[in-house]
């Protein structure tokens, strides 16, 4: 076995690279830059992980958030490496400790933060030091046209330039537009980077898109089934996450909340109360995520849409990372597309910003909304979709998200459609332009809101006239009609339009099809094809469940001793192959992935006994 693998075996508990590793590894090694965009979850820390543990001198890890050095150091110290972290949460002592320790050669990895690159103070602690390494995690930052911006990610090519010899670069990130990519290349000014893109699917994420009238019900009705579950709800607001948090813990769930408005001390609390497995619901605006490494998050879902497909796709990635089934669904409504259409237009008032750069800006955030409208709207494979949007090849059904599990069927609608037409033009009429979906749901309906009556739009011959109809069918019949050309949506106010071929439908009683997709959808189906990590079904019988139970006793009390979250210790993926495996020596043990020399050593001898215990009292 090469050192390399043999690293990764005692160390790490793996046996074999993952997609697109090894190829960085040797890169780093034999001196060459790096430049590596995988997916949320692909294994992109043991890019640099690895090589850290056979290079001469330190790798420094630069990494926008305390958080994720955090849990980074506290898992590679788990495993038997020593690392260390400098950032703004450090008391004075802590800091001079870690600087004593960096003197002394003490770490193979240190993590900072990029607003340290600048200080004097630190520069001077690093200058005495062999650099083998320098790793840009979360690379996407360094990018104006990336969602995580942070500035001082520009002042890393100056920290690389000071250094006494240029080590390799090795730059790391999960956002894949085109844009972002060439970006950071040049602002990071990587030498003839070996550049690595893994795909970027997630096959164990199950994908659905729920249209719900009523968004607390259909929550409750997602989340009562994964009481088990640690998960996330993004919402769009602050004030959404608390009154959500609130009625959340009001119906008995271990919820807790996170937004950039809390005092830090509650965030932190939050945080961890999440992290560490005591609190199992987090609900939280995007300010909660970047760099949370929990691996065991079952579920993530949206109570609001994201406004865009990177966004939406990285805070769903953040979902089953330790390869087991998880469910990613996005509860959806007009109301969603409102929301986001404010937040754009009241975006990007920089004072330093052109006009022509301004409406450059908000015209590319449109672009994205529309594209995430679609694929809220989407009837075809969901996975297909966001592959499609990060220009990757793909087939035409994944059987595991919720429009390839229960496919849509075609419904005749025309009288509905010429219901919805005529309404549309009765208000044109009215008000002498164009009005949005919602509206005209609402007038269809009967809706006696003040808007309406403020327009005086009950006394339409239209009004009410689909009364009693579900809103979710009046969803897909105005999607129906926009796929057929017949209406016409603006993407700046959302006003819907009639199109010349619509007359055909009013006049001509052309018949109209709409897809229909069982609005029993609440509860995701099963995936029809296995995902990673599987598990035998015959191993699901007594026996191995009371054998995982008394895995996971014994996991926290580890965690408690150690003073380190659940996953730390171990993932449920190695307590799952531990239980279906049941090893019963040092070298058995060693053979689960997830388990190197260092975790063997620490708890080997006490899972054995539990292994054993189980067998001798079936
Ligand atoms: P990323 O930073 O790309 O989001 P991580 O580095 O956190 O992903 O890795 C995600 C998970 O995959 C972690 O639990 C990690 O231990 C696991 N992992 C990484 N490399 C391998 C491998 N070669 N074999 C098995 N599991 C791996």
């Amino acid at each position: 076995m090469d050192k390399k693998h043999e690293l990764l075996e005692r160390y790490f508990g793996y046996s074999s690279f993952r997609e697109g590793q090894e190829q960085v590894v040797d890169a780093i090694l034999s001196g060459r830059d790096a430049f590596a965009i995988m997916p949320t979850g692909g294994g992109k820390s043991l890019c640099f992980q690895l090589p850290a543990l056979m290079l001469p001198g330190l790798t420094v890890v630069i990494s926008p958030l305390i958080s994720l050095m955090k849990d980074q150091v506290m898992a590679l110290r788990a495993m038997g490496i020593q690392a260390a972290f400098i950032n703004s949460s450090l008391t004075t002592e802590e800091y001079r400790a870690v600087c004593a320790g960096l003197r002394d050669k003490m770490y193979r990895l240190l993590y900072v933060a990029p607003e340290r690159l600048e200080l004097e103070g630190f520069l001077s602690v690093l200058s005495g030091i062999d650099i083998s390494l320098v790793a840009v995690d979360e690379a996407h930052c360094i990018s104006q046209w990336g969602q995580d911006f942070r500035p001082s990610y520009l002042k890393i090519p100056d920290f690389i330039s000071r250094l006494r010899v240029r080590p390799p670069v090795a730059a790391f990130t999960a956002t894949a537009t085109e844009k972002v990519r060439s970006d950071v290349e040049r602002l990071l000014s990587l030498r003839s980077p070996l550049r690595v893109t893994t795909g970027f699917d997630r096959p164990n994420l199950y994908f659905e898109v729920i249209h719900p009238d009523n968004k607390f019900e259909a929550l409750l009705k997602l989340l009562s089934p994964r009481r088990q579950k640690s998960g996330i709800i993004y919402c769009s607001t602050r004030k959404t996450v608390e009154t959500l948090c609130e009625k959340l813990v009001l119906q008995g769930f271990p919820a807790t909340r996170y937004h950039a408005g809390l005092e830090d001390s509650e965030r932190r609390q939050n945080q961890e109360d999440f992290i560490y497995d005591r609190r199992t619901v987090m609900v939280a605006t995007n300010a909660f995520g970047m760099g949370i490494d929990k691996s065991n998050v079952g579920y993530v879902i949206h109570y609001n849409m994201p406004k865009t497909l990177e966004e939406y796709y990285q805070e769903a990635g953040r979902a089953g990372r330790d390869g087991e089934r998880a469910d990613c669904v996005l509860l959806y409504n007009l109301n969603d597309v409102r929301i986001a259409r404010i937040l754009i237009s009241n975006s990007n008032e920089n004072p330093e910003l052109s006009d022509e750069e301004r409406r450059e800006l908000i015209a590319r955030d449109y672009e994205r909304l529309e594209r995430m409208i679609g694929y809220c709207e989407a009837r075809t494979c969901y996975r297909g979709y966001i592959l499609e949007y990060f220009g990757q090849p793909h087939g035409d059904t994944c059987h595991s998200c919720g429009n390839c599990s229960v496919p849509y069927s075609r419904r005749e609608a025309t009288r509905e459609a010429q219901m919805v037409l005529s309404c549309m033009v009765r208000v044109h009429e009215r008000l002498g332009y164009y009005v949005g979906q919602g509206l005209i749901t609402r007038i269809l309906l009967g809706s006696r809101d003040k808007r309406i009556r403020q327009l005086g739009l009950e006394d339409l011959s239209t009004y009410g006239l689909m009364r009693g109809q579900d809103k979710a069918f009046l969803r897909l019949l105005f999607a129906g009609l926009e796929d057929q050309g017949y209406i016409v949506k603006s993407s700046e106010h959302g006003a819907v339009s009639l199109t010349s071929a619509a007359k055909d439908v009013l006049f001509r009683g052309k018949r109209v099809e709409i897809p229909v997709r069982d609005p029993s959808l609440l509860e995701p189906k099963a995936p029809k094809k296995p995902v990673p990590a599987p598990m035998d079904p015959e191993d699901m019988d007594d026996d191995f469940n009371e054998l995982l139970s008394a895995l996971k006793m014994l996991r926290m009390r580890f965690a408690r001793a150690e003073g380190v979250p659940l996953y730390i210790v171990f993932t449920n993926a190695t307590l799952t192959e531990l239980a279906r495996r049941r090893p019963e020596t040092m070298e058995e043990l060693q053979s689960i992935p997830g388990i190197g020399s260092v975790k063997a050593q620490r708890f080997g001898q006490e899972l054995i006994s539990v292994i054993r215990a189980h067998r001798k009292n079936p």
